[in-house]
């Protein structure tokens, strides 16, 4: 009986212990979830007001937000970043880039790193565009034979790095002779491109099964040739219409979105005939070209900061005199019809084409905009609001509001008055987590 009642006992200070462990780790795990911080916002801009608001302050707890208040409803508890100096806004999402392109020759650096080496020179560069108030990236394939920038996006979404929101295509898919393709080496030389080479609708498809397969949330087709790459022209259509219906087909079937590398005017009708979600670049557009754009509610990135790259720190590379020579051809006239896109109410977003711009050159982009017409709101909602939709993303991001993701940065001086203030983000948090904090 002595022998059960100690028994009983002891089981007694076992199950306390257990349950006191219970409740420490059940106390610390409810206060990570609920950590609560205020953000005073001297003037906000919200991404859904046409105005900006004065006097409010963000609540959030955990990762998101859950208020967008005045300051006189500030509750009790709330950890308080005071930003009453700065202009609020959402964080920044840049709907075109490439985070493992570096140097001028990209076309086979990507050979000269292995894989790992890419991804970890790929986390270092995401996490520095963090920095400048990228809090979400759509990345427009990359240079690297596998996968490496969408593991980037894995290891930061599993909480294993600090980084931004990553979606985007492995690869771009390209024709033989395109630009994904290597066409300045001899037919001897079997290197590994950095596009995806597909011929025919039976590889269009295979291609776009293994980049889901390997993590894709988007496929990236190189319908036209390109300004970068060596040894076609842009002005040429690649896919065929075959190929292309192939593409469209198949990557509907998974409910995966196709964003279209598209420069000849030709090659810009068929891709959103086709069913392209965005057009990427879109450089000779002609009226047509525009009417389709609204017809089909098509996105436009014209990606215009890498143009102002090649000529500011591009104009003496040997590898990118091809991109420098037609951006000096036809800026004039691709802008010319590009204010006439954005003046009839083509959804036009904000992507950078970052191929490792110098810092804080990306946010240029919002500039670009704004001399071709948009107004400095207009050019921050499409770097917010227009990008988050593009993405299909507007229910967590692009703008601040309840139950969204508390992606948040802030300015010191005001954008709407100088839209280059967005090239000095001062203050960026992103799911809750200030990763940037104001330093005065
Ligand atoms: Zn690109």
């Amino acid at each position: 009986m002595a022998y059960l009642k100690r028994n009983v006992i002891e089981l007694n200070a076992m199950v306390i212990r257990y349950l006191v462990l219970l409740f420490l780790l059940g106390a610390t795990l409810n206060l990570a979830g609920q950590e609560k911080t205020a953000l005073l916002c001297g003037r906000l801009i919200t991404g859904l007001d046409e105005a900006p608001l004065r006097n409010q302050v963000i609540l959030v707890e955990g990762e998101n937000i859950v208020a967008v208040t005045g300051r006189g409803n500030l509750p009790e508890g709330y950890r308080i970043i005071d930003l009453s100096d700065y202009t609020v806004l959402p964080g920044l999402i840049d709907a075109h880039v490439h985070p493992l392109i570096y140097g001028d020759d990209y076309q086979t650096n990507h050979l000269k790193g292995s894989s790992a080496f890419n991804a970890l020179r790929g986390l270092k560069t995401v996490q520095d565009w963090l920095q400048e108030g990228w809090t979400t990236l759509r990345v427009a394939g990359d240079a690297d034979v596998h996968y490496a920038h969408l593991e980037i996006r894995d290891a930061i979404n599993n909480g294993l790095f600090v980084g931004p929101r990553i979606f985007g295509a492995g690869h771009y898919l390209s024709v033989s002779g395109g630009g994904g393709d290597i066409n300045y080496l001899s037919p001897e030389q079997k290197v590994i491109p950095d596009g995806l080479v597909v011929n025919g609708p039976d590889e269009v498809r295979k291609a776009i099964r293994e980049e889901i397969k390997y993590g894709s949330d988007w496929i990236k087709l190189l319908v036209t040739g390109a300004f970068m790459s060596s040894g076609d022209n842009p002005q040429s259509v690649h896919f065929s219409d075959a190929e292309l219906a192939a593409a469209l087909d198949e990557a509907g079937l998974r409910g995966i979105p196709v964003m279209a590398h598209a420069h000849s005017t030709e090659g810009i009708k068929k891709a959103i005939r086709a069913g392209a979600r965005s057009i990427e670049h879109g450089s000779f557009l002609d009226e047509e070209c525009i009417d389709l754009f609204l017809e089909h509610g098509t996105y436009l990135i014209p990606t215009l900061a890498v143009g102002e790259y090649f000529v500011e720190e591009a104009s003496q590379s040997q590898a990118l005199s091809k991109a420098y020579e037609l951006h000096r051809k036809y800026d004039a006239s691709i802008k010319e019809m590009l204010a006439k896109a954005i003046a009839r109410g083509v959804r036009v977003g904000v992507g950078s084409d970052n191929v490792g711009f110098p810092p804080n050159f990306a946010a240029r982009e919002f500039g670009y905009l704004t001399e071709l017409g948009m107004t400095p709101m207009q050019a921050i909602q499409a770097g917010t609001r227009v990008n988050a939709e593009l993405l299909g993303q507007e229910a967590h991001i692009g703008t601040l509001k309840p139950g969204n993701y508390a992606d948040i940065i802030a300015t010191q001086g005001n954008p709407l008055e100088d839209i280059s203030e967005l090239t000095n983000v001062r203050f960026v948090m992103k799911g809750g987590q200030v990763v940037k904090p104001t330093t005065d």
